[in-house]
């Protein structure tokens, strides 16, 4: 059977790292098994849906290279619900109530002050044909709940959390569906994993809950349950994920320079004891893709170790693969020498400022200046092609004697503004002889 996983976002926000993280799981199970990854936009609630987040949710995927096989939209299967609906309603699964949230609220605080669970009484299961038909006639439109099987225990084993059990006398039977006719979300997302063939649901444990609702639901409607699997949800170094990078949307991190790799490394291995390595491109990631890898607890997401990891990305990213990004004009060479030194790739356009010029030479005093037109003298009869900075710094050694920093230092900052930076044997060609001698002689 094929494994078929969905990604079922509403697009009423963007995605953050929380979210995308279930993308990946998805993306990668699907990839591991060679199954298929869906795209699911969960956009019953049209008041609070926006088409702009779901052309943002399809760009932060691909710029993750999260490509979906399929896209799909529940706001185009409304049909399709109310044909499910209706084998419910023939099946005695989903029955008319009428109470107000008011009543809904006063019922609650009585059970909650008598020390009782505040579960749903199933008033409305006692109406008959005429108690409807004198609601109807009065207006008042029923909203629908989903009636839970009392007699059937409620198990999964969760690909993460293992042996689940639930007592569904515990339980509300759901609202499915308002009085306005539109749908809540727990039957639609069954009705659509049954017709999409989706083999395993992947979320955060947010919606543990929600599964034990949706296995009868799935039973209800004649359906296999899928395999379900809950990750622990991310939690940021302060506890919450509200600071910085945790709680930005994945355009934020972008226009942060956090390169798109770096999110894949992090979030595929976060919440399991396996080390993060960005080395291992996405399909290596899915083949090593474990669910029973993963750990109970929730697991810390740090905005710090994900800015290291997109440093160590740039360090290893190929010249074409960022070419588009960098200055105009920069080529292969001058990006392998400012690579190191990177922590964003924004960051390359200082460099190419270093390299190009102008810069602002830092003072020096009399000495130094005697060094630095001894390096020019000396860097005008070198031969460029080969390696001017072993050149020049062996023969300014020999004849000044000077060495270590003494030596380095001055040239460095004559040659570059500044007392850092990439390796001078890479950098000297690329600012070139004549530059270089200009730059010594000021
Ligand atoms: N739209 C739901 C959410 O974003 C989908 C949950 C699910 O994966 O079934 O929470």
């Amino acid at each position: 059977m094929t494994v078929v996983t969905r990604f079922a976002p509403s697009p009423t926000g963007r995605l953050h790292v929380g979210n995308i993280r279930t993308a990946l799981h998805n993306w990668l199970l699907a990839r591991r098994n060679a199954g298929k990854f869906l795209l699911r936009i969960d956009d019953t609630d049209a008041a609070r849906s926006r088409e702009e987040h779901v052309v943002a949710i399809r760009a932060d995927l691909a710029w993750l290279g999260l490509h979906p096989d399929a896209e799909e939209r529940q706001s185009a299967r409304f049909a399709v619900y109310q044909s499910a609906m209706d084998r419910l309603i023939a099946a005695g699964r989903v029955y008319r109530c009428y109470e107000t949230q008011a009543e809904l609220d006063l019922r609650r605080k009585v059970l909650l002050s008598r020390g009782l669970p505040p579960i749903y009484d199933r008033a409305a299961l006692a109406l008959t044909e005429a108690d409807h038909a004198a609601r109807a006639a009065a207006g008042d439109a029923p909203h629908w709940r989903f009636l839970l099987d009392h007699d059937t225990p409620i198990a999964w084993d969760d690909a993460i959390r293992g042996a689940q059990h639930f007592d569904s006398r515990q339980m509300s039977d759901p609202v499915v569906r308002r009085a306005d006719g539109s749908w809540l979300y727990m039957l639609p997302s069954v009705i659509d994993d049954i017709d999409m063939g989706v083999t395993d649901v992947l979320r955060g444990e947010d919606h543990v809950s929600n599964t034990a609702t949706q296995v009868q639901m799935f039973t209800a409607l004649g359906a296999p349950v899928p395999k379900f699997a809950h990750a622990a949800l991310l939690t940021g170094a302060e506890g919450k994920l509200s600071k910085r990078l945790g709680a930005l949307g994945m355009a934020d991190l972008r226009e942060a320079g956090i390169e798109p790799e770096a999110i894949v490394a992090l979030l595929a291995r976060l919440g399991t004891a396996d080390p993060v390595d960005a080395t291992l491109d996405a399909g290596q990631l899915a083949a090593a893709f474990d669910l029973s890898r993963f750990g109970r607890a929730p697991a810390r997401f740090d905005d710090a170790e994900l800015e290291r990891i997109s440093a160590g990305v740039i360090h290893r990213l190929a010249f074409a693969r960022v070419a588009d990004r960098l200055p105009a004009g920069m080529d292969q060479a001058t990006w392998l020498a400012i690579r190191p030194n990177l922590t964003r790739v924004a960051e390359a356009a200082d460099w190419w400022q270093v390299i190009k010029g102008p810069i602002t030479a830092p003072d020096c005093d009399a000495e130094t200046r005697e060094f630095l037109t001894a390096a020019a003298a000396l860097a005008a009869t070198l031969d460029w092609a080969a390696d001017p900075w072993t050149a020049l710094t062996t023969a300014l050694k020999e004849t000044t004697g000077r060495k270590g920093k003494m030596l380095f230092m001055p040239l460095r900052q004559a040659l570059t503004g500044l007392d850092h930076g990439p390796d001078m044997k890479a950098l000297l060609p690329l600012i070139g002889r004549d530059e270089a001698l200009a730059r010594l002689q000021r």
